[in-house]
């Protein structure tokens, strides 16, 4: 026997690549495979028809076209769109229509199953028709047995393959779909992030929540979709998560949208690394880190939330602050004042004969009444005071800036003076009259609690002595000084056996965004009562005399972390500590100061000293030799808090200084008061005028952060940007801040 198979056949079977198993007649396991063979030489025919049977599979012979196609229609119909032949064996020449007709109208009718030519035509033309009708090989008369039940074999397998691939396509198509359907339905944002955080995939949510199309972020980077001001908080977690590939990173950002007012919505962005198999990845570089976000919008919640954060922090009855709020305030207040060398009173007020007015004017006139009451003690009011309902009809109120008792009782007066006016609730008139309690800082106490628990014990030593109007705390009216000595023992200790840490809190440049120094800010990781603020223990550490000794501690961990920073090559900011003034009046606090810098090998240049402005009323001279000494080594020197106290032009060009740091208040009262914008726009241009580095201190919004923008402020320093962070954090990003600037130059 020849091999009629031409040399393209023999490369076909072996690209299918069919193993013996398969070449044998399959159709074992679903019965055996049926062949119509169109035919019209009946011996011919027949011969074949044994042959195929010989093989082992079913057979039947049509003798015209027609015929042929009759018979693919009915068992068609009758075996319910299954088609019944699994092959065709077709002859070209045909007494009716030719057999590239009945393919043809077979294709028309939807008929897929192979079909093979059997040709007595040697025309290479015939072929080739055949072939591209949709016939599948070739065969030409006369046959080699074998090589036609090799043919037929191929084509079943082939055909089988063909069915295997599209039922698996479907399946996928079908499962895609699903998919798609779940992630686009989801109600977050869904984004995968390459390796260099652009996004390379983002779900339809995209449009409904932020008014943005697919194009508009896909393939670039994802912080192109984050607020200005997230932006570099959204790259330092993405770094953050490059470093941990496993842990799940989740923050809270704002991105930029295009349908809402504010120009943004607030959103939960989760984000875990996902390694795709090499084969998947499908971005340029081919590489294999992938991020998976999901960033689910929480504008509502916020609103919740700032809603139930008045409510926790305000009296629902009268809208003052409540005793939480005006804890903060107090304790805020206090840091200020001690380190100002201030004054500070706190008033319990309570009124006279509220019980029987209660009785008298029933629940709901009586609440009526504590609103106004409210209401006039605050036009008593200066700026800077806090009044709180503390609770029935109690106040609480705080005066900072006060410089004698007299100062207090001039404010007692103005409210007894407000209260002469008698209350009018429906028609009906009270009089009113109030008592206070009055505890002053720093003689009867140094922290929030003291001074609230003496203020009303001083009320109600007034009340029991039977004196109306007011009375101050005196120490004889209770309380002991067991507990201050025994903290302060505890300080001792915690200095030993290093219980402070510190904390690092960035300063941004506003041109640029970057970082250009940090303040160091100390932490007492108490044993039992955890991480205390500064305004928890200094005053009770420069009461006994330890101020020296922990800034010293300061002074030497940044050194230390100048040092480890360097070492680890992050190119190390300016850093900034808090002196206290007591501190810098001691005869050798430069020498020790300059020493320790030495010690560490530390540039002083690295180095910004935090003073305030009131030291320069206590010995301006030694002040200013100490100033020289240090800038002259190349110390910077900063004035913290500028704009509260002695705020004077001339130590200002007087004495060698670099920064100054814009108080918070003023900071916090942009937006809010005329008078405020003037001060801070003074400020500012002073700044400017005599070529001071200008910080913002505290600053928490958007709003506040564009008016420093235009008024021409350096930099900025605050929550907006970041709260203060522990060293490795601090870390983190200036690494990161390092790579960026590399990259972007
Ligand atoms: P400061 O030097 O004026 O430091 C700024 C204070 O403002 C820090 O409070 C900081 O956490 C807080 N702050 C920064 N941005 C914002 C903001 O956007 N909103 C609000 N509400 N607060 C913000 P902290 O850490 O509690 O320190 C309080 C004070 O304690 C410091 O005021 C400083 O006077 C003193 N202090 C802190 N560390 C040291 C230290 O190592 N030595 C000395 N002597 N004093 C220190
Ligand atoms: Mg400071
Ligand atoms: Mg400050």
């Amino acid at each position: 026997m020849t091999d009629s198979r031409s040399p393209e056949q023999v490369e076909d079977n072996e690209r299918l690549k069919l193993q013996p198993d398969e070449l044998q007649p399959d159709g074992q396991a679903a019965g055996p495979k049926r062949v119509l063979i169109v035919e019209d030489d009946s011996g011919f025919a027949a011969s074949m028809r044994y042959l195929l049977v010989q093989a082992g599979y079913l057979a039947e012979i049509a003798q015209t076209g027609h015929a042929g196609l009759e018979k693919l229609a009915e068992t068609q119909k009758s075996l319910s769109a299954q088609p019944a032949f699994d092959l065709v064996l077709m002859d070209i020449k045909l007494p009716d229509i030719s057999g590239h007709e009945v393919i043809r109208i077979a294709r028309e009718r939807g008929f897929v199953m192979p079909v093979i030519v059997v040709s007595g035509d040697s025309e290479i033309d015939v072929a080739i028709l055949a072939l591209r009708l949709g016939a599948m090989d070739f065969v030409r008369k006369p046959i080699e047995p074998e090589i036609l039940l090799y043919a037929i074999r191929r084509a079943l397998a082939q055909s089988n393959l063909e069915r295997e691939h599209q039922s698996a396509q479907q399946r996928i198509n079908r499962s895609e779909r699903l998919h798609r359907f779940l992630v686009d339905a989801s109600p977050d944002i869904i984004f995968i992030l390459d390796q260099n955080g652009r996004v390379s995939y983002v779900n339809e949510r995209l449009h409904g929540l932020l008014g943005l199309d697919e194009s508009a972020v896909v393939g670039r980077h994802f912080s192109r979709m984050v607020h200005g001001h997230d932006r570099e908080r959204a790259r330092y977690v993405f770094s953050a998560q490059k470093l941990s590939e496993t842990a799940l990173h989740s923050l809270e950002l704002r991105l930029k949208s295009h349908s809402d007012a504010p120009g943004f919505r607030y959103f939960e962005v989760n984000l875990a690394a996902i390694g795709l198999p090499e084969g998947e990845a499908d971005n340029d570089a081919g590489t294999r880190d992938h991020y998976y976000g999901v960033a689910r919008d929480t504008t509502a919640r916020r609103e919740v939330e700032a809603l139930a954060n008045y409510q926790a922090n305000h009296d629902a009855l009268t809208g003052l602050p409540n005793r939480n709020l005006f804890r903060d305030h107090l304790a805020l207040a206090l840091i200020r004042a001690h380190r100002n060398n201030e004054q500070i009173a706190v008033l319990h007020l309570n009124l006279d004969r509220f019980k029987h007015i209660n009785d008298m004017f029933g629940h709901a006139q009586a609440d009526e009444l504590l609103r106004q009451v409210g209401e006039r003690i605050q036009r008593c009011l200066r700026g800077g005071d806090t009044l709180a309902r503390f609770v029935g009809d109690e106040f609480l109120l705080l005066n900072s800036f006060i410089w004698s008792e007299q100062d207090v009782l001039q404010i007692v007066e103005r409210i007894n003076h407000e209260f002469k006016t008698p209350f009018k609730v429906s028609g009906k008139s009270a009089h009113l009259s109030v008592s206070a309690g009055i505890a002053l800082y720093p003689e009867h106490g140094d922290t929030a609690d003291a001074l609230i628990r003496h203020a009303n014990i001083a009320l109600y030593h007034g009340r029991l002595s039977g004196s109306k109007g007011h009375s101050f705390f005196m120490s004889e009216m209770g309380e002991s000084t067991d507990k201050r000595l025994q903290l302060q023992s505890e300080l001792r200790q915690a200095i030993d056996q290093n219980e402070f840490v510190l904390f690092y809190q960035p300063q941004v440049g506003l041109q640029d965004r970057l970082i250009r120094g940090v303040e160091a800010l100390i932490r007492w990781n108490h044993p039992q009562r955890g991480l205390l603020p500064p305004g928890d223990f200094l005053p009770l550490v420069e009461e006994a005399n330890l101020i020296s000794s922990l800034d010293e501690w300061v002074t030497r961990d940044v050194c230390k972390t100048l040092q480890e920073w360097i070492r680890q090559g992050i190119a190390p900011p300016r850093v900034a500590i808090n002196i206290s003034p007591r501190h810098l009046e001691e005869a050798d606090f430069v020498e020790k100061f300059i020493a320790l810098l030495a010690e560490y090998g530390i540039d002083p240049k690295l180095v910004e000293v935090e003073l305030t402005e009131n030291l320069f009323i206590r010995d301006p001279n030694m002040v200013s030799l100490k100033l020289q000494t240090l800038a002259a080594h190349g110390v910077m020197i900063a004035i913290d808090d500028f704009g509260t106290q002695y705020s004077s032009l001339s130590y200002l060009q007087k004495f060698p200084i670099h920064t100054l740091k814009i108080d918070k208040s003023f900071v916090w009262e942009i937006d809010r008061e005329y008078r405020q914008h003037t001060i801070i726009k003074a400020i500012i241009s002073i700044a400017n005028g005599l070529d001071l580095n200008l910080v913002a201190e505290g600053v928490e919004t958007d709003e506040q952060l564009r008016f420093l923008e235009i008024q021409g402020c350096d930099e900025i320093q605050g929550y907006l940007i970041s709260k203060p962070l522990a060293r490795e954090a601090m870390e983190i990003w200036l690494r990161q801040t390092a790579k960026d600037s590399i990259q972007s130059s």
